[in-house]
C-alpha cells in the first residue's frame, strides 16, 4: 500500500508547448494560465478531467504513469483493469486471448475490477433508502466529478454517496483471492490500468481515503499497445474461471446509465464535463425537480470516452454491450463463488465522508474574499469583455479575479495597453516589451514553419 500525497496526473511538457491557449480555453475549472508563453496548470483548481490534453494540438500535455518494470519486484503481479478495456480490442480477439496476452507481458494474475459490483449495487441501494436528507444522491464513481463538487460546489458535497469505487473493491477482492493461494500481502503487487487521468489521481490520492491500496497505475493506451504486440491468433488457455463473478451489470457499470438505471424511481445520467457543470449549477440554484439519483461522468460516453482509451468510444460501447449479453444480469446470489468473500468485501464498501475544499473563493477569509470579489467587479468595468485570452487568462472575468488576488496586472490586457499608448500613458516600446514578456521573444517573427501555425486537432 502506498502513502497518500495530493496528486495530479496531468503535466505540461514545456519543450513541446507553443502557448496556443487551446487548453486554457477548454478547461472547465479555469485552472490554466499562460505564463511566459507556456501553459501552466494551477493544481488546486485542476480536477484531472483531461479536457486540456484532448485539446492540445502539440501533445504537450501528458499523463504520468508508473514504470511497468515495477511489477518485477513482486511475486504475485496482479493486473486490475476495468471491463471497458476489453471493449477496445477488435472482435477477432477472444477474452481468453486478451487474458493470455496480459500474462505474456509479465503479470501473473488478471482481475477485472467489476467483479464485486453486486455488493456495491446492494450497498448503494441501502444507502439511498436510509439517507433521505440530501437528495438527489450523487454517485462517486467518477473522480473528476467528485473533485469538481469538492472545489466548486461545496454545498453539494453531502449529496455524494459514501461508497467506494469498483476498482477499490476489485483490489480487495484480488487480495483475498491471492491470500487463499498462499500469498502474503507484501508479495502482492496490484497494478491498476486506468482509462483516464482522473482515476490516476483518485487511485494515488483517493478523495476521502487515508491510503491507496494499489502499488502502481498504468495507462490503458500503453497496456493496449503492449497487449496488441503480445497477442496472437493461437487458441489461448480457458480463462473463464477468472471471470466467474463477472455479471452484465458489472460489465456495463462504467458506461453511461450503467449505474443510474439501478437506483431510485427518478434517476438521471449526465456525461461530458461541461454538461455536468451546467447541471450542477441548476442543482445548486435549486432549479432541479425531485430526482433520486444522479450519475455524473466527466467524459462523453463515460469511461468509453476516457482520454487514455485508444478505441472509438461509440464502438467501444457497442462491443461492451454485446459482450455483456453473454453474461447473466447479476449473481445468482447463493451460488456465486464470490459469496465466500462477501463479509471481507462488505467491510470495505463504505468510504470516508468527503470534505468540501472550496477554491473558487478569492480568499480563505470570508470578509477578505468579499472585498476581493468587489475589487474584481470594479476591475472588470475597465476590461473590454472580449475574452480573447491574450492576457494569459481564459477570459476577462478570470483576469479581473487574478488581479484582485495580486496575480496579474492591468497591463496584461493588450487592449488596455493600446488605449494607454493612445492616451500617451505608456510608450509603444514598453507596451511591446510587456507582450514579449508574456508570449516570448520569437513569437512575432514571420516564420511560415513555426510550430502551431495550423490549428491541428482543435
Ligand atoms: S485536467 Fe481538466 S481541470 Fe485540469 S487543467 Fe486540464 S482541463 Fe483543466
Ligand atoms: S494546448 Fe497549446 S498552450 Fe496548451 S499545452 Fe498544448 S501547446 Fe501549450
Amino acid at each position: 500500500m502506498t502513502a497518500i500525497k495530493t496528486y495530479h496526473a496531468l503535466k505540461v511538457d514545456e519543450q513541446k508547448c507553443i502557448g496556443c491557449t487551446h487548453c486554457m480555453k477548454v478547461c472547465p475549472t479555469e485552472a490554466i494560465r499562460l505564463r511566459n508563453g507556456l501553459a501552466s496548470i494551477q493544481e488546486v483548481r485542476c480536477v484531472d478531467c483531461g479536457q486540456c490534453m484532448r485539446a492540445c494540438p502539440e501533445k504537450a500535455i501528458y499523463v504520468e504513469q508508473d514504470d511497468i518494470d515495477q511489477i518485477k519486484q513482486f511475486k504475485y503481479r496482479v493486473v486490475l483493469f476495468p471491463s471497458i478495456m476489453i471493449g477496445q480490442f477488435p472482435e477477432k480477439y477472444t477474452e481468453d486471448q486478451i487474458y493470455s496476452a496480459l500474462l505474456k507481458i509479465g503479470f501473473t494474475h488478471v482481475f477485472e475490477v467489476e467483479q464485486p459490483v453486486g455488493f456495491l449495487k446492494d450497498s448503494i441501494k441501502e444507502y439511498c433508502r436510509k439517507e433521505k436528507k440530501h437528495k438527489p444522491h450523487i454517485s462517486t464513481f467518477c473522480p473528476a466529478v467528485v473533485r469538481l463538487i469538492k472545489i466548486r460546489y461545496p454545498s453539494l458535497v453531502d449529496h455524494l454517496i459514501q461508497r467506494k469505487s469498483p476498482h477499490d473493491l476489485g483490489a480487495h477482492f484480488a487480495i483475498e483471492q491471492l491470500k487463499k493461494q498462499g500469498a502474503t500481502e507484501k508479495e502482492i503487487g496490484l497494478f491498476y490500468v486506468t482509462p483516464c487521468s482522473a482515476k490516476i489521481a483518485s487511485v494515488k490520492s483517493p478523495v476521502g481515503e487515508k491510503e491507496s491500496i494499489v502499488d502502481g497505475i498504468l495507462n490503458m493506451n500503453a497496456i493496449y499497445n503492449r497487449v496488441m504486440k503480445a497477442i496472437d491468433d493461437q487458441e489461448a488457455p480457458d480463462s473463464t474461471k477468472q471471470r466467474q463473478n463477472l455479471t452484465r451489470d458489472g460489465i456495463l457499470w462504467s458506461l453511461t446509465r450503467g449505474e443510474s438505471k439501478h437506483f431510485g424511481e427518478r434517476s438521471m445520467a449526465i456525461d461530458g464535463i461541461h454538461n455536468v457543470i451546467r447541471f450542477l449549477e441548476r442543482l445548486e440554484n435549486e432549479e432541479v425537480p425531485e430526482i433520486d439519483f444522479l450519475e455524473l461522468r466527466a467524459c462523453d460516453q463515460s469511461c468509453a470516452g476516457g482520454i487514455l482509451m485508444t478505441g472509438n468510444r461509440f464502438l467501444t460501447v457497442e462491443r461492451l454491450e454485446r459482450r455483456a449479453k453473454r453474461y447473466s444480469p447479476s449473481w445468482k446470489f447463493k451460488d456465486s463463488p464470490i459469496q465466500a468473500d462477501a463479509e471481507k468485501i462488505k467491510e470495505k464498501l463504505i468510504a470516508d465522508k468527503i470534505q468540501p475544499k472550496p477554491v473558487f473563493m478569492l480568499d480563505d477569509n470570508r470578509s477578505r474574499a468579499l472585498e476581493k470579489m468587489n475589487k474584481a467587479q470594479r476591475i472588470i468595468c475597465f476590461l473590454p469583455g472580449i475574452d480573447c485570452g491574450a492576457c494569459g487568462a481564459p477570459n476577462c472575468q478570470a483576469l479581473a479575479e487574478d488581479m484582485a488576488q495580486g496575480k496579474a496586472k492591468m497591463s496584461d490586457c493588450i487592449f488596455l495597453q493600446q488605449l494607454w499608448q493612445e492616451e500617451g500613458k505608456i510608450k509603444a516600446t514598453k507596451a511591446f516589451k510587456n507582450v514579449e514578456k508574456k508570449w516570448g521573444k520569437d513569437r512575432f517573427q514571420a516564420d511560415c514553419n513555426k510550430r502551431g501555425r495550423r490549428n491541428e486537432g482543435f
